[in-house]
């Protein structure tokens, strides 16, 4: 079976690989199927499914109080990967993160995977949750990446948590991390960031997909800083077409990226939704081709909220 590292490695023609959410608890999978009905015809790699912790929500109660409760939004990023597998045939690689889950749950997240046969998955520490100021590691969960790839090397090797577990089997995992052209939030600077970058890559991670990034020139640095610091694995750079006027501002300031003043400029004279949607698919397919041009193989596509803009944006590029 090949992994989808091998998949990267190999590639000779320009391919498409796209992320999507599982749908809200309460939503039907056939959100799921629209995304990959609309987007099946560009023979995506893989597809990506993200994972997602546990939030705080406050429900109105009687007496004018709140009635807090945690809830996972978004749970069944193992049955979604497993239901499009099975579907449409198409490999998939689910997202495995540490923040919100202690180190069982991860275990048996893997195990489950394990028996479907899903031995790709992107390890991630996680978003911190919405009501914190910082990011909080579960209580006996994995702090950082790093610890969730030790956590799956040990699996690899058949070590499980109950380490009284004779000769249990070796899982296949092969991983890949998340990389960031314009630094972690919280990293100090860019150089420290690609320390931790590099302990994942020599822990074996074998691809790095980025964090979205509306400006190629800060790919471009990012992968020949990456490449000096003895990074040497596929970087495979994640686009995402805005579809919204207000993502002008709220892209930047959830996902820690600028927006060049040419785009920028080009959305705030946008009157509609629609015009910024047009103006987003006219850019991120500038973007594609610039990095198909400099010898880019792979493009990975964030479609929540944009799913028919990448469809335009692949119908131009593929
Ligand atoms: P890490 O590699 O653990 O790094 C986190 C920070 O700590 C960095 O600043 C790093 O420099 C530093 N650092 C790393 N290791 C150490 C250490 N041992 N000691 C001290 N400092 C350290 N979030 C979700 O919740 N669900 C998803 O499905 C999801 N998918 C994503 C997919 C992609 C492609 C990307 C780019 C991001 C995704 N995210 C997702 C967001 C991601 O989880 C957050 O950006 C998170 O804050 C960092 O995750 P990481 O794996 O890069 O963390």
């Amino acid at each position: 079976m090949t992994t989808a590292a091998q998949s990267i490695r190999e590639l000779k023609a320009p391919a498409f690989s796209f992320e999507l959410l599982p749908p809200l608890k309460g939503n039907s999978i056939s959100r799921v199927y629209r995304t990959i009905d609309a987007l099946k015809d560009f023979k995506p790699l893989f597809v990506n499914i993200t994972s997602h912790r546990d939030e705080v929500v406050f429900r109105s109660a009687d007496g004018g109080l709140y009635e807090r409760k945690v809830t996972r939004k978004r749970p069944g990023t193992v049955a979604v990967a497993a239901s499009i597998k099975h579907r449409y045939g198409i490999p998939v690689v689910p997202h495995i993160i540490c923040s919100g889950f202690t180190r069982s749950e991860t275990e048996y997240a893997l195990i489950d995977l394990n028996f479907l046969g899903i031995h790709d998955v992107l390890l991630l520490r996680g978003d911190k949750a919405q009501r914190d100021r910082f990011y909080e590691p579960a209580e006996a969960g994995n702090a950082y990446a790093i610890e969730l790839i030790e956590q799956v090397n040990n699996l690899n090797k058949g070590v499980f948590l109950d380490e009284t577990l004779a000769e249990a089997f070796e899982t296949p995992f092969s991983f890949g991390v998340a990389g960031y052209p314009e630094k972690h939030e919280e990293a100090p600077n860019l150089d420290s960031d690609l320390f931790w970058l590099k302990k994942k890559v020599d822990a074996g991670a074998e691809y790095v997909v980025t964090q979205m990034f509306f400006d190629n020139s800060k790919y471009f640095a990012f992968v020949e800083k990456c490449r000096a610091a003895g990074i040497t694995v596929p970087i495979v750079p994640g686009l995402k077409p805005i579809t919204l006027k207000n993502q002008l501002t709220v892209l930047p300031k959830i996902f820690h990226t600028d927006i060049p003043e040419d785009f920028a400029k080009a959305l705030r004279t946008c009157k509609t939704d629609e015009e910024a949607a047009r103006v987003g698919v006219e850019w991120t397919t500038m973007q594609a081709r610039d990095l198909l041009d400099n010898g880019v193989k792979l493009l990975h596509f964030y479609t929540m909220m944009a799913t028919q803009s990448v469809r335009k944006v692949a119908e131009q590029i593929y």
